[in-house]
């Protein structure tokens, strides 16, 4: 089944010893649909010839000082892809993508670009390591910028390591796996609430964030258009996808409430705040008595809402416990609505509020499944799988056909 059926990818080829396995790449990203259009560098010609990748595709390939008759080829291509794939990708690009060196028509596309730019590493394993090569991958991806690879294993030069580039037929598949929900909006909440009670004081709570946001990340990796309504965190802004920043639960309420109609997914992750202050202050509040007393109202329930809208899109919940996790869980599943819940055991040592690992149990009204102990990004992707096996593919099944 062609599975890339009206994706443009620009494959950008540079100069390392496992370019002679692109026109297969490009032989297998046409059987499943794709369009393509081919960058070399300078470089790259010594390892694969042009005439063979123009052969597989059947159309002219782009030489590294190609600026088309008008002189914007870069521009061109940078505007048509939906992907820029670039393997091999060698460590001098690695180097000049970091510092955003354009000295050839694949450096300029890349940063005259818009679309999702990955990167297949491919190099001597020594040179994969070396402490510059790793401090620019860890550039890269903090740009957004996708890293696949490197394999580990047998090199052309005879060393054994990591610095072998992903099989084409791997890369195919990632490709198709990053694009499952191409099409649909998800909309997520993150971070605490802020509940004011005068000018210089709040009631908020120890969520960091994190694994919101990299929830966020796990559904843009998937192909998703990802909304992220945030609380204040310490977090910066995860590239390509459109932050709201709020502070309140009534401000969060008010920014979901925009989005809903037009969400396809809408994952509640934040930590709001049950109560705010019955009245804020509007000068600060001195000490005299030796007591006093704070009256709260009870906050809007923003995923309940959600799940109650007449345009209800899918609605999962988070349900952070200390005690009796699985039976509160299954409680909020069925009382707010909704079609799946994760339960996050925060009583459990180095795990959920504010840790960079975390452990989840994940239940809908007829399945649970236990992802266990490990980094947030790592469970938000596990996360995103079971509810595009699981959950969406269920649903999809049970639509009556028009
Ligand atoms: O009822 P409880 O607060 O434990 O429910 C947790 C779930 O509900 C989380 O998904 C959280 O994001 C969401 N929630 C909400 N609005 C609230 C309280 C919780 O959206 N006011």
């Amino acid at each position: 089944m062609a599975k890339l059926m009206g994706q443009k990818v620009l494959l950008g080829i540079t100069g390392g010893i496992a370019a002679y396995k692109t026109p297969e790449l490009v032989r297998q990203l046409i059987s499943e649909g794709a369009q393509v259009q081919v960058v070399l560098s300078r470089q790259a010609v010594q390892f694969v010839a042009p005439l063979a990748l123009q052969g597989v595709l059947g159309a002219p390939v782009f030489l590294a000082d190609d600026e088309g008759p008008s002189g914007m080829r870069h521009i061109e291509l940078a505007k048509w892809a939906d992907r820029i794939l670039i393997a091999p990708a060698t460590a001098n690009r690695l180097a000049m993508m970091a510092h955003g060196r354009a000295e050839d028509l694949l450096g300029n596309c890349l940063l005259a670009t818009k679309a999702q730019i990955i990167v297949c590493p491919a190099m001597n394993q020594q040179m994969y390591q070396a402490a510059s090569t790793q401090v620019n991958c860890e550039t890269l991806r903090r740009r957004g910028i996708h890293l696949w690879g490197p394999a580990w294993g047998e090199q052309a030069c005879g060393d054994v390591g990591p610095g072998r580039m992903m099989n084409p037929e791997q890369i195919v598949q990632r490709l198709i796996g990053n694009q499952r929900l191409a099409g649909h909006h998800v909309v997520l909440t993150a971070g605490p609430t802020r509940e004011p009670i005068d000018p210089v004081r709040f009631i908020s709570n120890r969520s960091s964030g994190k694994m919101g946001y990299a929830l966020a990340e796990a559904f843009r990796d998937a192909g998703a258009k990802v909304t992220l309504i945030s609380g204040p965190v310490k977090l910066t802004s995860p590239p390509m996808l459109n932050v709201i920043r709020v502070e309140t639960a009534q401000q969060m309420l008010e920014a979901v409430l925009e989005q809903v109609a037009q969400a396809d997914i809408f994952v509640g992750v934040a930590a709001v705040a049950d109560y705010a202050p019955a009245q804020l202050a509007t000068e600060k509040i001195k000490k005299s008595a030796d007591t006093m007393t704070l009256n709260l109202k009870r906050n809007p329930d923003i995923l309940a809402s959600v799940a109650s809208h007449p345009h209800r899109p899918l609605c999962i919940g988070f349900a952070a416990e200390t005690h009796n996790g699985l039976a509160f869980a299954r409680d909020k599943l069925t009382r707010k609505k909704l079609d799946m819940i994760a339960l996050n055991e925060v009583h459990q040592p180095d795990i959920g509020f504010d840790s960079d690992k975390n452990a989840l149990t994940l239940i809908t009204e007829t399945q649970t499944k236990i992802l266990t102990a490990k980094s947030k990004q790592a469970i938000a992707e596990e996360m995103v799988d079971f509810i595009i096996e699981k959950v969406i593919s269920k649903q999809r099944a049970v639509e009556p056909a028009l």
